[in-house]
């Protein structure tokens, strides 16, 4: 199978095209490439079908979306939303160097092409950098093509030479029993080519281990597990095959104060028991700096309040999500002599209601009461 061509290339229309461009263009390709109007042409068949597949993926919003953001790998597997987990392996502990899909045949008859493996990078980043995106450089060790040899292998001068055990075609045929299996060469690896005389550079393998420092740039409001292609920054291929994709997966780094949940960030906020009794105004941190927030009286523990718009704008979506502020009634510590004459006259003098003023425990009183009978 080829690499698939970029569906937008395919309907000759460009990235931000609405539905309408879409359909116009669909039309106007089906039209010319419909196998009725091109008998006997598997070419324009070709076309048609290409055109067809290109059409289906972008007129589905959702299959667009991740089609966008993830490349092809969005849409193959079953469609959704990306993040189709055949071969991606979840070694978080791995900075580094998990191939997935690597290795995929492109079918020449004399010897294997293989587009070179894709590559993930794992990137830990804080919910400030998530939320107003960054641009960042990382640094990673590639496959590339040998400069000495052009990834041939072979010291420059000489050529590989057609593998003795296929012949060149990569695929040695073994008896089984009553079957009849095709397997890769051992000799060659499927390459079809031995190198006699191999390359000083990279010992024959045609590629060598190089670093390359990579510009990152990750959009605001990325979240936990979002991935970013880079196209084309993976692996390189093998005998000419096209070079693998790059994936930043993203990973939000703890923060002090904010959890996040989507678009919403939430927090815990102490507040004193008068101000809890009494209402007032307390100043809440938010990721922009600090904001006012009034506390109405008679709060309690557990109460959520909500500041609007103080979250994250996810990927996506058109608007910040909310702050919800979790408070925290705190009993006061190391409180003077006076202090404590104070609380114990006000408690002698809440006391004195019957209740009124302790609702929870009012409650759990007369729950006591039925219980017991
Ligand atoms: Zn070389
Ligand atoms: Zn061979």
């Amino acid at each position: 199978m080829a690499t698939k061509r970029d569906y937008y290339e395919i309907l000759g229309v460009n990235k931000d095209a609405s539905e309408e461009d879409i359909k116009k263009s669909y039309r106007k390709l089906a039209m010319k490439y419909h196998p009725d109007r091109n008998p006997d042409n598997p070419k324009a068949e070709e076309q048609f079908k290409e055109a067809k597949e290109a059409y289906e993926m972008l007129s589905d919003d959702q299959k667009r979306a991740a089609y966008d953001q993830y490349g092809h790998a969005g849409v193959e597997q079953g469609g959704g939303a990306g993040f189709g987990g055949a071969g991606f392996s979840d070694a978080f502990g791995d900075i580094f160097g998990d191939i997935f899909g690597g290795g995929r045949s492109q079918g020449g008859s004399r010897n294997n092409v293989y587009r070179g493996a894709d590559l993930r990078y794992n990137m830990e980043i804080s919910l400030e950098d998530a939320a107003k995106g960054i641009e960042s450089k990382i640094r990673i060790p590639v496959q590339s093509t040998c400069e000495t040899c052009k990834g041939s292998g072979a010291r420059p001068g000489t050529q590989p030479v057609t593998c003795s055990t296929c012949a060149g075609h990569g695929q040695v045929r073994m008896q089984q029993g009553f079957f009849s299996v095709q397997q890769t060469c051992p000799k060659c690896h499927g390459s079809g080519k031995m190198v006699k005389d191999p390359c000083p550079s990279c010992n024959g393998a045609g590629r060598t281990k190089q670093n390359k420092t990579l510009s990152v740039k990750i959009p605001a409001g990325v979240d936990e597990g979002d991935r970013i292609r880079l196209s084309g920054e993976g692996e390189a291929g093998v005998n000419g095959g096209p070079t693998g994709d790059l994936y930043v997966v993203i990973h939000l780094k703890e923060h002090d104060i904010f959890q996040r949940e989507g678009g919403n960030l939430h927090c815990e906020m102490p507040i004193s028991f008068s101000t809890a009794a009494l209402g007032g105004e307390i100043e809440v941190p938010t990721l922009g700096g600090s904001a006012k927030m009034k506390i109405p009286a008679e709060t309690q523990t557990g109460g959520i309040f909500r500041l609007r718009g103080k979250g994250i704008k996810p990927l996506r979506q058109s608007e910040h999500g909310d702050l919800m502020v979790h408070v925290v009634v705190e009993t006061p510590v190391k409180l003077t002599e006076k202090q404590k004459e104070l609380l114990r006259e006000f408690e002698t003098s809440t006391q004195a209601d019957s209740g009124k003023h302790s609702p929870k425990n009012k409650s759990w009183v007369d729950k006591a009461k039925d219980f017991f009978g």
